[in-house]
């Protein structure tokens, strides 16, 4: 009993909020620090304040937010451990797929896949754009690699390509929590701008290659 109490407290709270990539002010004019304070500091905290709580004293405890992900997708009795590690994982790759002055060209081999794929880097950006403005309710518009295709996919609530087996390479967070302090119900437009003048698509670029993205459990 000693050794597994023991064991148990080095496993309490094994999950930390990451720091933001950037400075909450980094991502102004279109989104506000103040979004991002509450988006970082509130909801993604809150995600992983009850991953801590639900993985306690579980073997869940020793996984990463990736393997719980894995292990608990359409898992009723796992729903709830699913639905908020799936969102601490989402988050942290939303702050990736921004960057202060994002926007612009992507590197050379990433622009040829989205060439192939969708035909230019504009019709990319319209798919994103027609997908972000058909999903009902909350969600994340995806770009991702499906074998050597890249494709556009919606999810709906905490949802992830990775439990289908796709490489997410960019992810926009759609629930208004995202962007309705600065752009109240007008989702349009915060796509728009953060295609225009946020999206890192070094980083699109970097999860295309195959390489692990760093920071990303
Ligand atoms: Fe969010």
């Amino acid at each position: 009993m000693v050794v597994q109490a023991r064991h148990m407290a080095v496993t309490a709270n094994p999950f930390a909020l990451p720091p933001l990539p950037y400075p909450d002010s980094g991502l102004e004019p279109l989104i506000s620090a103040r979004t991002l304070q509450l988006h970082h500091g509130a909801h993604q905290k809150g995600y992983v304040d009850k991953v801590n709580q639900l993985v306690a004293d579980t073997a869940f405890a020793q996984m990463s937010l990736r393997q719980i992900m894995l292990a608990t997708s359409a898992k009723p009795d796992h729903a709830a451990l699913f639905e908020n590690a799936a969102q601490a994982w989402n988050h942290d790759f939303y702050w990736r797929s921004l960057k202060p002055k994002g926007g612009g060209v992507p590197p050379p081999a990433l622009k040829g896949q989205i060439e192939a794929s969708f035909g230019s880097v504009d019709a990319l950006k319209k798919s994103i754009a027609t997908e972000a403005a058909g999903l009902f309710g909350s969600g994340w518009v995806w770009l991702v690699a499906d074998g050597p295709r890249l494709r556009v996919l919606p999810t709906h609530d905490a949802g992830n390509p990775l439990v289908d087996r796709h490489v997410p390479l960019l992810v926009i967070d759609v629930w208004e929590h995202a962007y309705y302090l600065d752009v109240q119900n007008r989702r349009a437009e915060y796509v728009h701008g953060i295609l225009e003048n946020l999206v890192n698509w070094e980083f699109a670029a970097t999860n295309a290659s195959g390489a692990p993205a760093t920071g990303l459990a």
